[in-house]
């Protein structure tokens, strides 16, 4: 349970005078990103300042600059309401003894404003400067107070991203709440590290931040906002470290198995596996043999072959007597490993059977209750695969496919899961490391290096929306002489139904030109209609195959040589390394076309320059990186909030580094967490609600 002393922290935003249900819940969108999961004042409290509007610069009226925020006082004149019907701004003149301007405001409310400023009165004004022709204004200033309430405006403020409905008035008035609960908690870093980097308490370096008294303070180089990021890093690096301890305490098994199955698989094999494959097969078979659990992350681009690695790591799970499980992120890609591996293992004795969400009634449960007796080996599936109600009578290896694609909580809450279950999992997505050591700790790694031999580089094209006659007319010839192409169709945000419009609008442009070769997949579509499509470009039946993202990732026919992506510019790197790796799978040359609307911004400027530059996934991941920034890149942008809150990895990631050491160093130290500084640090846990962790530490 979370120590009594942090309790006034996690108090809901609610409880602040002022604040009602209307404003909580736009503080619950705001910093939950989901308006029901209220906020609690710590969540206040993380919240920090982009920036500081500092307000110290006073000057009278004929001093004014061109622009920039000024403090002045000034002595109410007219006021000049707009004509009656028209849309113009109030204006109210305003002059000291050097000259006049105007304060302005849209959609004011007469009365009001004749309320609000009494002609003849003097009052103190803040904000932005404008110039309209040789007359300065102040639209709609941030202060405008009595001489005697001056004190009510800070020199220095804090600036907050903020939701459309909340302001910043209101966010201060819940910052200064919450600055007020932080109890005094002992120090949790090591003595010399601070001192050596003269960082100050927790408390007040978050007090720097919300209340800043020099203007350069809120920035991610600080030390004071150094400090504030490395304690969240040390956090969750000490956490992921119990958690990695735990598991590699927890007693595994030893799936040791004669090789003889997998051995006659591989020679049932169409090509020979590379050397990549085989060293990292080497790793992982020493793994599953040994008593511990393995939890290995096997790292391959796209196209690298992955999937016959974890495919053999389940029939040696298998052959040693356990059964295996191989979960995929979609449905298409679930069925593709089925047919795979059913191929794969079709002269053994080996049992291989699916479980998707299409998967109901009967049939579903007959796979269930042989799943449960033992007839079932191996289990391939969705995430379905861990709901309630799916028992395997002896599971002895996890393999996750394209885990990039599931979300951080839901790798952790798989790799917490008791058991001695091994856990393999494999992504194409080459995170940097940094953002490894965030997500895994350190989880050991297999890298697939090298792609298989003959592979022939894509050709890769990026040219106008204004060019797509010609696109048309070339995959015509092409497919004359037989080659098939993947045609994406533009992603639309957040709405399946216009993603949906758009591709079948393509896909009938597409047919009357090339009628009876075309067939479109998309997400919405039944699961039978799905595969038959599929089925039927993959036996070459049709040639080319117009599609939403269902594609992007996994699948596999290799006769496929030409991919056009359109409005490729709505898309991220990540996703477009995933879209191009579906071609290029062959012997045959394959090349990309990548279709933008124009006008082309900067940043989707620079991201289609790389991918006619590279096919190297770890640089396009680097560039990724830089361009989007860490939350994106790890998917939890889904969610809508960062992984961090006071640490930015593309500022941070030496720190990170660090707190990695030392989650090790204290680890091998103070493993239990007992030491004077361990009690700190379990305080540190549950601030940042890493709770589970500290749950593992009483339960051995
Ligand atoms: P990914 O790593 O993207 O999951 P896949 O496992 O889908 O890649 O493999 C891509 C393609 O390469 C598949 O068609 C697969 O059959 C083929 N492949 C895998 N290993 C080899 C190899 N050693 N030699 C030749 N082709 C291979
Ligand atoms: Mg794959």
């Amino acid at each position: 349970m979370r120590p009594a002393i942090l309790n006034p922290l996690f108090t809901e935003v609610a409880s602040v005078k002022g604040i009602g249900d209307k404003l909580a819940r736009l503080f619950a969108k705001l910093l939950r990103g989901d308006e029901l999961q209220p906020a609690r004042l710590v969540d206040v409290l993380f919240h920090l300042p982009t920036h500081v509007t500092d307000r110290r610069f006073r000057c009278s009226i004929s001093q004014l600059p061109q622009s920039g925020i000024a403090t002045l006082e000034v002595v109410i004149g007219k006021h000049k309401p707009p004509p009656r019907g028209t849309r113009l701004p109030y204006k109210i003149v305003v002059h000291d003894d050097t000259g006049q301007m105007s304060l302005v405001f849209f959609a004011a409310h007469g009365e009001q404003m004749l309320r609000q400023f009494p002609e003849g009165q003097r009052r103190l004004i803040s904000g932005e400067v404008s110039w309209f022709g040789t007359e300065a204004q102040i639209s709609h200033p941030d202060y405008v107070l009595r001489l005697e309430e001056a004190d009510k405006m800070p020199d220095l403020e804090p600036v907050y991203p903020l939701t459309a409905g909340l302001s910043g008035k209101v966010f201060v008035k819940a910052v200064a709440a919450a600055l007020e609960k932080i109890p005094y908690l002992d120090e949790w870093q090591d003595a010399a590290w601070i001192k050596s980097r003269s960082w100050i308490g927790f408390d007040a370096a978050l007090h720097t931040q919300h209340v800043p008294v020099v203007a350069g303070e809120v920035s991610a180089l600080t030390p004071n906002r150094m400090r504030l990021a490395y304690d969240e890093l040390l956090a969750n690096q000490l956490a992921l470290t119990l958690v990695r301890k735990h598991m590699k305490r927890s007693k595994g098994r030893a799936l040791g198995s004669n090789g003889k199955l997998r051995a006659a698989i591989i020679a049932g094999l169409p090509y020979s596996l590379t050397q990549a494959q085989q060293v990292s097969l080497g790793e992982i078979y020493a793994d599953m043999a040994a008593p511990q659990r393995m939890i290995r992350l096997l790292q391959g681009d796209v196209g690298s072959g992955k999937t016959v690695v974890g495919l053999l790591a389940l029939c040696t799970a298998v052959e040693a007597g356990a059964q295996g499980t191989i979960m995929a992120p979609t449905e298409i890609l679930a069925r593709q490993h089925f047919e795979g591996l059913s191929k794969l293992v079709g002269h053994t004795h080996l049992r291989v059977a699916l479980l998707t969400g299409r998967e109901k009634g009967k049939p579903r449960e007959q796979v269930l209750a042989q799943l449960a007796s033992g007839e079932i080996d191996i289990l391939i599936g969705t995430h379905a695969l861990f709901q309630e109600g799916v028992e395997f009578r002896d599971l002895g290896l996890v393999v996750i496919d394209e885990q990039h694609r599931f979300g951080v909580h839901q790798r952790l809450a798989l790799q917490s899961k008791g058991g001695d279950v091994d856990l393999l999992v494999m992504t194409a997505t080459p995170i940097p490391r940094t953002l490894a050591l965030t997500v895994y700790g350190d989880m050991d790694v297999s890298r697939l290096t090298e792609k298989p031999a003959g592979r022939q580089p894509i050709d890769t094209r990026v040219m106008p929306m204004s060019r797509i006659d010609d696109v048309i007319a070339g995959l015509g010839r092409s497919m004359a002489s037989g080659a098939r192409a993947y045609w994406v169709c533009p992603l639309v945000e957040d709405s399946e139904l216009v993603d949906l419009a758009a591709a079948q609008t393509r896909f009938e442009a597409l047919t009357k030109i090339y009628p009876g070769k075309v067939g479109l997949v998309h997400g919405r579509m039944k699961g039978a209609e799905k595969d038959a499509v599929m089925a039927a470009f993959k036996s070459g039946a049709l040639a080319l195959l117009v599609a939403t993202t269902v594609i992007e990732v996994g699948v596999d026919v290799p006769e496929a040589s030409i991919m056009v992506i359109e409005n490729a510019e709505r898309y991220g790197l990540a996703q477009l390394h995933q879209l191009r790796g579906r071609v290029g799978r062959g012997a045959a040359k394959s090349s990309c076309i990548l279709l933008y609307q124009e006008p082309l911004g900067e940043v989707a400027r620079e991201r289609l320059s790389t991918m006619r530059e590279t096919e190297d996934g770890f640089l396009i991941a680097e560039v990724d990186l830089k361009l989007r920034g860490a939350g994106e890149m790890l998917g939890t942008a889904q969610s809508g909030l960062p992984l961090f809150r006071l640490a930015d990895l593309t500022q941070h990631a030496d720190l990170l580094v660090v707190a990695h050491d030392d989650a090790e160093l204290i680890m091998a130290t103070d493993a239990g967490l007992t030491s004077a500084r361990g009690l700190a640090l379990r305080q540190l846990l549950y601030l940042f609600e890493r709770e589970s962790a500290v749950r593992l530490l009483s339960s051995g």
